[in-house]
């Protein structure tokens, strides 16, 4: 620890504590981190101060929750990791009947008992300043020597402590990936004995902890062990449905090993949490659609990409992830099959393919796309390819692809033809809308207007099926569709 990497806000806190008589110690992540030389992501602060005390030593505080911890606010910085630092007076681990809540908080005025109650080793050292650097390290349970040899390792007996707090179980996982370290062996097997205890956990802090294992640097290797210890079986039992489930020739994996792969290559590229979950997710229906073509002897998926888009709203809607997230990837999932079919890529295709998924996911569709297609274990896309689609993107993306960027409206429709308002006028604009997605130097008042009058001498039904063919399919027509396929092609 030679050249102190701790802000002078954080210096500022312990010193004020201690001037006033207490201790203080930084403790938990941030101690880890700055042995592993991370960044810490907060600071938090541990002390014989009770919550009371803590705030009349600082001007501005928010005194948080039954934990006792007090907030101490610093509005002067732009770091978000100082602006909020919590500060706790010593706890004592207490008792836990529901697994998840002590049943009260005890307050401590010993150091040692505010480690022991920690949950990891590496998370359960203590640092001691002086004139802005460390001055000592409190460490009880051989945590620097865990940090060391990269190891999880719970605080104690595994099987204790995960029965306190069956949330633990998650947070190691989480750490393991995030950190690259190993769970050792006991704490492993604690939590395979364990695994159901999370039951009793809130769907929300479960949330959260997968939220983090999936944004992890090692996301794949996250839900591996979060299979091999079971948790995976009260997280989304669905993907292990996946395992052995063999595909055609175009795959070197089954169906488990091709969304690890996809989703890995999306942490690769450090691409966000929405894309990430729609390549883990964007296969979960091969195992109900899998058929195999009797005249072709060919495995098929018919329709998974429908299928598996109602499938993953269930399941994130059980683990309430934001109704945002939800719609987006839902949507990905929805058209993921778009960018793999060569030949349906024209500059009319990409522009329908914007209307269907919108214009602000059209890109993250495309990356779905390399993460499937590099999770097949095939070398990665001819750039020459990419790079055409990137230029058809771009280039549809100038052109009409919302009836609003029509020359023409409703009541334009209207008075070209004289008719009066009726569902025919949107039935009418849909069908000049599809010609100029077709071809975008329509759209010209003069034509869409002597195009309108035509259309208006057409029956209302065949004009609301011309209308139709450009528009979003309903889900229940998708589904319908779908069987009459598997029924053509006799998939058994
Ligand atoms: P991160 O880098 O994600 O912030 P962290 O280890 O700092 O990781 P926090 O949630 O910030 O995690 O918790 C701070 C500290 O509080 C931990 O390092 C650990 O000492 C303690 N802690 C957190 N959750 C638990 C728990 N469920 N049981 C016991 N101790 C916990
Ligand atoms: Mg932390």
């Amino acid at each position: 620890m030679k050249n102190s990497p701790i802000p002078v806000e954080i210096v500022s806190i312990v010193e004020t504590i201690e001037k006033a008589g207490f201790e203080a110690y930084l403790v938990g992540g941030c101690a880890r981190d700055i042995f592993l030389g991370r960044a810490p992501k907060d600071w938090d602060i541990t002390t014989n101060a009770t919550p009371e005390q803590i705030q009349t030593l600082f001007p501005k505080t928010v005194y948080e929750n039954i934990y006792g911890t007090v907030a101490v606010i610093n509005e002067a910085t732009e770091d978000p990791t100082l602006r909020n630092v919590e500060v706790t007076p010593y706890r004592l681990e207490s008792d836990y009947t529901d697994r998840r809540h002590p049943d009260h908080v005890k307050f401590s005025d010993k150091l040692e008992d505010d480690l022991q109650r920690r949950d990891f080793t590496i998370n359960a050292i203590a640092l001691s300043l002086s004139n802005g650097a460390i001055k000592d390290m409190v460490d009880l349970f051989g945590g620097l020597s865990d940090i060391k040899d990269k190891i999880i390792r719970t605080v104690g007996d595994p099987q204790a402590r995960f029965g306190e707090d069956a949330l633990r179980m998650m947070r190691a996982v989480r750490l393991s990936v995030e950190l690259g370290f190993t769970i050792e062996p006991d704490t492993f097997k604690a939590i395979q004995g364990l695994n159901t205890n999370l039951k009793d956990i809130s769907t929300e802090r479960i949330r959260d902890e997968f939220a983090k294992l999936i944004m992890s640097p090692e996301p794949k290797k996250g839900i591996e062990i979060l299979n091999e210890t079971r948790l995976l079986d009260h997280i989304a039992p669905e993907l292990q449905v996946a395992i052995g489930v063999g595909q055609n020739q175009a795959h070197a994996f089954d169906v488990w090993e091709h969304l690890l792969r996809s989703l890995q290559h999306a942490a690769d590229k450090s691409w966000d949490l929405d894309i990430r979950l729609s390549a883990l997710f964007h296969d979960i229906s091969k195992p109900k659609t899998r058929g195999l073509s009797r005249e072709t002897g060919i495995i098929t998926f018919y329709g998974h990409e429908v299928i598996g888009s109602r499938e993953t709203r269930k399941i994130l809607t059980r683990l309430k992830f934001p109704v945002k997230t939800i719609e987006k990837v839902t949507k990905l999932i929805r058209w993921h099959m778009f960018f793999s079919d060569t030949e349906q890529i024209t500059l009319s295709a990409v522009r329908r393919m914007i209307v269907n998924v919108g214009r602000e996911n059209i890109w993250e569709l495309m990356n779905l796309r390399i993460c499937d297609r590099i999770g097949t274990g095939r070398p990665k896309e001819d750039p020459y390819r990419l790079r055409k689609y990137h230029a058809m993107i771009e280039e549809a993306l100038r052109d009409p692809i919302s009836l609003a960027m029509l020359k023409i409206d409703g009541k334009g429709v209207m008075e070209a033809c004289n008719i009066p308002p009726s569902a025919k006028i949107g039935y009418i604009l849909h069908a000049l809308f599809n010609e100029v997605i077709e071809d975008p130097k329509l759209n010209t008042k003069e034509y869409l207007s002597e195009k309108a009058i035509e259309l208006s001498q057409i029956s209302d039904d065949k004009l609301k099926e011309i209308g139709e063919m450009g528009k979003e399919k309903k889900e229940e027509e998708d589904l319908k569709q779908i069987k009459e396929i598997q029924k053509k092609h006799r998939v058994s």
